[in-house]
Parts: structure tokens; C-alpha cells; sequence
């Protein structure tokens, strides 16, 4: 059984400072390989700089809509900076990239306009992106439409079974993560039931999003295992078929 951590961020701490330990224990589950995407350039260039060093790692670069609630620049955000190290490093996705109005403080045009500057680069650099929304769907999905052309998946999915269904005819596909493994997680689980099996990843946003037994910020890629058993026993599928098919579709959104 081959797992993937679809989205793990594993340039932060505390997992940076301990790498090989942390692969050691994922592939004691099986899982063995990691898309790492990133929220700013920092963390983009490092994210890539560990794509170059381990090959079951894939990065992403991005600017995440938290990081833009820190910058006062709203006026010279340019994505000059990612196009380039896009050029030199070849990540496979623009991300994560979105609209996050759950924020304390947040800029909707601002970060309206952002996206959309990101989706066009994806939609030029043919990559598909990997989408953050809180609070934020409805707006989301205008956005996403205007740009026919790119796909990608949302990651840990909260806009709920009805709204997913728009997500889903527009192309995307839909990440699950910790929440799922939550018995009272009625929101995620009900979703889970109704996404096609082709278009579902796999992910535990690592370290910051925890589950039913692990802790915000102690979360690592081996807990995709807990994911997958939980959308198992929901879907009633062997823990084997979800693992095959959930690697299947995330080699297939970012041909790796
Ligand atoms: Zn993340």
C-alpha cells in the first residue's frame, strides 16, 4: 500500500529540524511521497530547495492570502518573483493560493486580486494550483470560473456537501485531511460521501491541522494513514482501493 501526503508543509517547524525522522515514520505506514506547497517566496524557494534534495518530494510556491494580511504593499504585489523561480525550479503546482476571510484582518479585493494574479500564472505556466478558502466559498467559486482553464484541488474542503458539487463541475479536486477523522465532523464527513472516488486527495496539512488524536501543530504526513482509514470505513472501500485510489488521482492532478 502506497499512501501521499498531498499537502504537508514540511519546510516548518517542527518538522524541518527533523526530516529524516519524519519520513522514516510515514514510511513505516506507507506513506512515501509529499507535495509541499508554500504561502510565501521564503517558504516557496525552500519548499523547492527540498524538491531538489529528496525525490519523493514535490513543491509548490505560492502567496497564501494569510501571509497578505502582513504586508502593507497592497499596491505592488507582482507575481514576477514566483514566474521566476518557476522557471528555474519547475514546481508542480502554484500554491497554496485562495481567499481566507476567517482571518482577524483581511483585504477581500486585495486578496481577490492576488488570486487572480496567481491563477493567470498557473493558467500560463499550464500547473494546476492548490486553492486555501475559510469563510469564502460562494466568492471562491466566481473566481475560480472566470478561469475555465486551470484545475486544482481545495484543500481540507470546508464549504460543505452542497457547494462541493460546483467545485466538482468545474474540475477541481477536493483534499481531506485530519477533519475526517473526527466522529462529529458531520460537515466533512457528509462531503466526503458525495465527491466522485477521482477526484478525492489525500492530506494532513502537517503540522497545523490535527485530527481526532493528534494535536494542532503535531501533526505529521505518516497521520494520512488515520485520513485514509476514515474515508475507508465512510466509503466503504478496503483501506488498499483508497490508498491506490487517492495515490492514483494526486499523480494525476500533478503528473508525478
Ligand atoms: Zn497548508
Amino acid at each position: 500500500m502506497k499512501l501521499f501526503d498531498s499537502h504537508c508543509h514540511l519546510t516548518d517547524s517542527p518538522l524541518f529540524a527533523d526530516l529524516d525522522e519524519v519520513f522514516n515514520r510515514a514510511a513505516n505506514v506507507g506513506v512515501c511521497r509529499f507535495i509541499v506547497p508554500a504561502y510565501d517566496l521564503e517558504s516557496s524557494r525552500s519548499a523547492c530547495r527540498l524538491a531538489a534534495k529528496y525525490v519523493s518530494v514535490r513543491a509548490a510556491i505560492g502567496l497564501h492570502p494569510a501571509w497578505l494580511s502582513q504586508t502593507t504593499v497592497n499596491d505592488k504585489f507582482s507575481p514576477e518573483p514566483l514566474r521566476q523561480l518557476a522557471r528555474l525550479r519547475s514546481p508542480v503546482a502554484i500554491g497554496e493560493i485562495g481567499l481566507d476571510y476567517a482571518l482577524d484582518q483581511y483585504l477581500a479585493e486585495f486578496q481577490a486580486t492576488v488570486l487572480r494574479a496567481q491563477l493567470e500564472l498557473a493558467l500560463v505556466l499550464s500547473l494546476p494550483v492548490i486553492i486555501h478558502c475559510r469563510r469564502a466559498f460562494e466568492p471562491l467559486y466566481l473566481i475560480l470560473r472566470e478561469f475555465p482553464g486551470v484545475v486544482g484541488v481545495i484543500h481540507a474542503y470546508g464549504g460543505g456537501p452542497k457547494l462541493v458539487e460546483k467545485f466538482i463541475a468545474l474540475g477541481y479536486y477536493i483534499g481531506f485531511g485530519g477533519g475526517l477523522t473526527r466522529p462529529n465532523a458531520k460537515k466533512v464527513r457528509q462531503t466526503a460521501m458525495v465527491v466522485p472516488s477521482e477526484r478525492i486527495l489525500l492530506e494532513t496539512d502537517a503540522p497545523y491541522i490535527g485530527s481526532h488524536t493528534v494535536l494542532k501543530g503535531e501533526s505529521e504526513p505518516r497521520d494520512v494513514l488515520a485520513v485514509a482509514q476514515a474515508l475507508a470505513i465512510l466509503r466503504g472501500w478496503s483501506l488498499d482501493e483508497t490508498a491506490s485510489l487517492t495515490t492514483t488521482n494526486v499523480k494525476r492532478l500533478f503528473s508525478v
